[in-house]
Formats: structure tokens, C-alpha cells, sequence
């Protein structure tokens, strides 16, 4: 019912030949296995190369999204880019909480919130990322974790809006470090969240994808995605080798 979704977050990665190169790889290997044809793909380089990116692929079924945007409409917020910047240079989604920016940057509950609804207002595809760190794990608090950041950051939505949420679980001790959660450990967290969809109505719970990131790779995306309510993955490192994402795109469709 859900159709599978596979987005490429390139972080803090590339440069104009590089991605060139990249995205010309992946668009190819998209043709070649007509693997549009049944999963969803999308690359979020960083916000300089959007406009790059985008051209690239315009005439594609890959789309282009970016990895942050400013809760703020346009004005006086230097540094920043706007909601209607992002959808006026053919971004179609964002991502929005991942735990970099969470720790790093500043984006907490509130705030993570009202990027969520700034991305909504534009007409941008909000990708939700929700995680527990290690120590919340150990401490047997994941589940709460997760229902608490998701909760926090529809409380102001409708349910029109709500539905057109992606998330992406993404266990914090997973991302970026070669361990990834095993297929079981993924499942009962989307499970949960599958749960906590329904609460708002069964028909978001039906539409609504969950996407896992966190060291997904060629070897062990087939066994996440099998899960029931995997739809999909959240990829970074192995989103910049174009063999290994078309594989996990492979292992989606
Ligand atoms: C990410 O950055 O969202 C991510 C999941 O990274 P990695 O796949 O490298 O763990």
C-alpha cells in the first residue's frame, strides 16, 4: 500500500565534479534497472548544490530535497534559507530533527516543530527524524524517546498535514558508526511509531512511510526493508557511492 522510499543525505559531502559524477551514475543505474518504477528516490546534497542537483535531475524521476531549512519565513535571518527559497529551486522535501542537527544545532522539540509546519506552508514534503541516543536505549526509554519527539512535533498539525509526513527512525548509536540496528530492533520501534500514526487516525497510519537510517548498507538493507513496517531508508555514508545506494535502492523496489 505504501510505495518504498530510498533518500540519499549526503551531510556535509561533495563538490561540483563529485556530484556530477554521482548523480550521473545513480540516474543511469535508475534507468538501466527501471527501479523508479517501483521505489521512490531522493538525494539531499548540501544547500549550495541544490540548484546543481536539481538540474541535473529535472528530467528524472529522481527528486531533490534539501537537509535543513529555517523555521522562519524570509527577512532578516542571516545565513539562513526559507521554506519558499528551498521550493522555488525544485526542492520537494526536507529533513527536519536529525540528531546532528538536533545536537549540534540547536534544533530542539520547538523548534523542530515549527520547521515542520514552515516546511508544510511551502509545500515541502516534511522527512521527520526521530531516535533515541545509547544511553536512552540502555536505559530502556526508546520507545518513549521517540513517542515524545514525534508527539511534540505534530501536536499544532491537522491531520491533512500530518499525512504528508515522512519519518525516519534513525537510532542515534547507529548513524554514521557501522552499527546498524538489527531488523527486529528497527521493527518494534517502527512498529511503535506505526502505533503512534494510528492514533491520529488509521488512514495516516496506512499512508504515512517510515523510513530507517543508521548504517544502512548494500548487505543489510534487503533484511531491514523486509520488515512490515520498514518502508524504506534514511542512507547517509553509503548514499555518496553510487553502487551501493542503487543497491539499497535495488533491495527496496
Ligand atoms: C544519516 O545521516 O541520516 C544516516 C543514516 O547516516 P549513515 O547511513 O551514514 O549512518
Amino acid at each position: 500500500m505504501r510505495r518504498a522510499l530510498v533518500a540519499g543525505n549526503w551531510k556535509m559531502n561533495g563538490r561540483v565534479a563529485q556530484n556530477d559524477e554521482l548523480v550521473t551514475t545513480v540516474l543511469a543505474g535508475l534507468e538501466q534497472q527501471a527501479l523508479t518504477e517501483r521505489v521512490d528516490v531522493m538525494v539531499f546534497p548540501p544547500s549550495i548544490y541544490i540548484t546543481q542537483v536539481e538540474a541535473a535531475v529535472r528530467e528524472s524521476d529522481l527528486s531533490v530535497g534539501a537537509q535543513n531549512l529555517c523555521e522562519f519565513g524570509d527577512g532578516a535571518y542571516t545565513g539562513e534559507l526559507s521554506a519558499g527559497m528551498l521550493a522555488d529551486v525544485g526542492c520537494s522535501a526536507v529533513l527536519i530533527g536529525h540528531s546532528e542537527r538536533r545536537a549540534m544545532f540547536g534544533d530542539r522539540e520547538q523548534r523542530v516543530a515549527a520547521k515542520v509546519k514552515a516546511a508544510l506552508s511551502a509545500g515541502l514534503t516534511p522527512v521527520l527524524c526521530l531516535g533515541e541516543s545509547l544511553e536512552q536505549r540502555d536505559a530502556g526509554e526508546t520507545l518513549a524517546v521517540v513517542s515524545g519527539q514525534f508527539r511534540s512535533a505534530v501536536a499544532g498539525l491537522e491531520l491533512s498535514e500530518i499525512v504528508q509526513l515522512v519519518l525516519a527512525y534513525e537510532p542515534v548509536w547507529a548513524i554514521g558508526t557501522g552499527r546498524t540496528a538489527t531488523p527486529e530492533q528497527a521493527q518494534e520501534v517502527h512498529a511503535h511509531l506505526r502505533v503512534l500514526l494510528a492514533e491520529q487516525g488509521q488512514n495516516v497510519a496506512d499512508v504515512v512511510r517510515v523510513l530507517y537510517g543508521g548504517s544502512v548498507n548494500a548487505d543489510n538493507a534487503a533484511a531491514l526493508f523486509a520488515q512490515q513496517d520498514i518502508d524504506g531508508g534514511l542512507i547517509g555514508g553509503a548514499s555518496l557511492k553510487a553502487k551501493d545506494f542503487l543497491a539499497i535502492c535495488h533491495a527496496a523496489a
